[in-house]
Formats: C-alpha cells, structure tokens, sequence
C-alpha cells in the first residue's frame, strides 16, 4: 500500500499542469463545492465539508485539514465532457454557391480530472455508453473524453442522500481510474493511500515519491473502506426496474405530481442525463448557420414535441417517464440502470422529492420493493 502526504497533492497538480494538462477539480464558490481549475492545492476546499438532505445542501466547517472532506455538489463531471452548450459544426456558404463545414468548437483541451468520486466514475461510463457506445459515437464528446486523466478519491464520509451503495458504483473505486486516493484522518496523522489504476497513473504516482504505509496507516485505511458504507444516508431497495415496469399507472404518478414543479433540477444535476435539443441557427445573410446542441430536460413539455405537439402533457407523465427511464428502461437501452446512486437529485429538488422513496412507495404497494 502506497502512501502520499497531503501536501503532494500541490506536486501532482503542478505535475499534470507540466504533462500538458488542464487541471479541474473541486473548489468552494458561493456557498457550494464546484468544479472548475484549479491552480495549486490552496484551490481545494481544505476543511470543508457538506450536509445533504432532500432539497437541502449547506457547506459546514469539519474543524480539520480534510481536502476531500465533502461529498459532492450541484456539479458533475459532465459539464466538461458534455458541455451545457456547445457548436457542433459551422456550415459556411462559398460564393460558388456550394457550402463547406467547418469544426464548431476548438480542439477541447485534454484535462485532468481531480477528486473524482466512485458513483462520478460510474455515470462517466454510462456516459460513455450513451455517447460512444452506440451505433454512431458522438465526435465532440469523443474528443472531449480522449486523454482524460482520471483521480478519483474514495469516500469516507458518505452524505445524507449517498445510495452508491445500493447501485453498485461505491463508495470505493475498483477500475476506471489513473490514480485512486483515499484520504485518511484520525488521531494519529494525515495521509492519502494511493492506488495506480493505469500506466500514465502509474508513472505520474512515482514523480510523486510515494512511500509504503506503516501497519497502522494500513489498518486505518481499511477502516476507512470497512465502515463508509455504513455512513450511506439512503438505500434503494428491490428491484426498481421490475418494480417500475409493471407500475405505469400506479396513482402515485399523480400525487408525486402534485409537489413535482417540473423544473427539471434534477436532470441538469444528474451526471448520467443526457437529454439535449439541436438548434440551427443561420446568420442573417445566410451566409453561416450553426448547429448548436445545448442542455435540455425531458421535465419540459417541449422535449416531447412530435407531430401535433408535445406528448406528455402533463407532470406525472414527464416524472414517470424520468424516472421509468433512469431506472428501468435504461437497462434494456444501454446495459445498465442510468442512475448511479450520488443523490443530487434529491439535494437539489426544492420540494424534496426523493428517487428512492419513490421506489420505495411504489414498491410497497406493488409487492415488490417496500422498505
Ligand atoms: S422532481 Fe424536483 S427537481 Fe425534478 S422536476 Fe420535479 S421539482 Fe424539479
Ligand atoms: S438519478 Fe439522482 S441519484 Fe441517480 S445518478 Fe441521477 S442525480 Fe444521482
């Protein structure tokens, strides 16, 4: 078992910014853990930590030095490889009449992702699925994806409305990543354990002089990964996609409706959504039109505009359509369920409106998933 001080931390940063790297990771800003560059360690949100519960999220104060003290914020990594907005391609008309295509968007930078959490490595391979893994993969965000150095941070600390443990994707790495870390604190000292997941992961772990762990860092460190999920807030219980499947017209649709605002939060903070809308937008001389690909929700009327007009029509439909989709039809689609168990979704609705009670509730009546 190999071990850092957390002071490395400021190296390896500085490391992957000389091997070429944009370097992302979480930092504090009004009010809230977000991802965004980071110049040195001093970025980090040293000491703070996070509390979560159904529409609620505030920063604490954790009286330590804890660099990865939090559990994750209203970001995903999905605003770097699938951004908000994008130009997909520039179509140029040529004075002979005829057009030509042009890239929409520089070449991406490659990046560095840092502090990526266990359930945040899954919902990039599901994302990887769902853009890459189909019939046409996706070249802007194929480009965007290629080269990323991946270090993920094990939790120790899971919040309140953590269920990875349900859904299989926590809350420790097992494969995905260039270099693990688990940050261990107790009263003995402070240290990260690091775990090379790749070559380039390997190689960039040597630059950083990691020593082996003391029996007692080690036995501290498997403490930490024996009691985490223990700490998880929620659980999802059952088979939520028999479940689902077989509760289309449960009247629960309408009373969760009824509270549901459909104001599409929960999708824009999933790190698995992938819903968007295509506009084309052509200059006023026709000279230039843009295919542009920004963010959109299947919480809005519109998305499901088809001949005669949108289709679902009302909340209840669009709620169940989100989470029959994220749940259950997502298996038979991509191979796996679309949810990864991080719990943004029900921090970040503002009437609290909870994936896994949901279940729970429907489950119970249905004979098949009650808590
Ligand atoms: S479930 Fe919550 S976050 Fe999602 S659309 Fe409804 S009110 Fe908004
Ligand atoms: S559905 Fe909710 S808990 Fe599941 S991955 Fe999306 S935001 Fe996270």
């Amino acid at each position: 078992m190999r071990v850092i001080a957390p002071q490395a931390m400021e190296k390896l940063v500085h490391l992957l910014s000389d091997d070429g790297y944009e370097v992302v990771g979480p930092t504090v800003r009004e009010g809230a853990i977000v991802y965004d560059r980071l110049g040195g360690m001093d970025d980090l949100p040293i000491g703070r930590g996070d509390d979560h519960g159904q529409g609620h999220y505030r920063l604490r104060d954790r009286g330590d030095k804890a660099l990865f003290g939090y559990v994750v914020g209203p970001h995903s990594w999905k605003k770097y490889l699938f951004p908000p907005r994008e130009t997909l391609v520039r179509v140029l008309r040529r004075d002979d009449g005829g057009f030509e295509t042009a890239p929409g968007e520089a070449p991406p930078p490659r990046r560095a992702f840092i502090g990526v959490r266990p359930c945040e490595l899954a919902a990039i391979a599901v994302q990887d699925r769902v853009f890459l893994g189909q019939a046409v993969r996706d070249r802007a965000y194929g480009a965007r994806r290629d080269g990323v150095f991946l270090v993920a941070v094990n939790c120790a600390e899971p919040g309140g409305t953590c269920f990875c443990t349900s859904m299989g994707t926590g809350p420790r790495a097992h494969g995905g990543f260039d270099l693990a870390l688990t940050e261990v604190i107790d009263g003995d000292g402070h240290f990260l354990v690091a775990e090379a997941g790749s070559e380039a992961g390997g190689r960039l772990l040597e630059r950083l002089a990691p020593r082996e762990a003391t029996e007692a860092e080690r036995t501290a460190a498997e403490r930490v990964w024996r009691e985490a999920p223990a700490r998880m807030g929620r659980s999802m219980r059952g088979d939520a996609r028999e479940v689902l499947a077989r509760s289309l017209e449960h009247p629960r649709w309408e009373e969760t409706a009824a509270r549901c605002l459909s104001c599409a939060n929960c999708t824009l903070v999933c790190p698995t959504c992938f819903c968007a809308q295509i506009e084309e937008r052509p200059d006023l001389e026709g000279k230039v039109s843009e295919r542009v690909r920004s963010w959109d929700s299947c919480f809005n009327g519109e998305h499901s505009y088809v001949i005669g007009g949108p289709h679902r029509t009302t909340v209840a439909a669009r709620y169940r359509q989100w989470l029959t989709h994220k749940l259950s039809t997502w298996h038979a689609q991509f191979g796996s369920s679309g949810c990864v168990g991080c719990g943004r979704c029900i921090t970040w609705c503002p009437v609290g409106i909870d994936i896994t009670e949901e279940v729970a509730a429907i489950g119970a009546d249905t004979g098949g998933s009650g808590p």
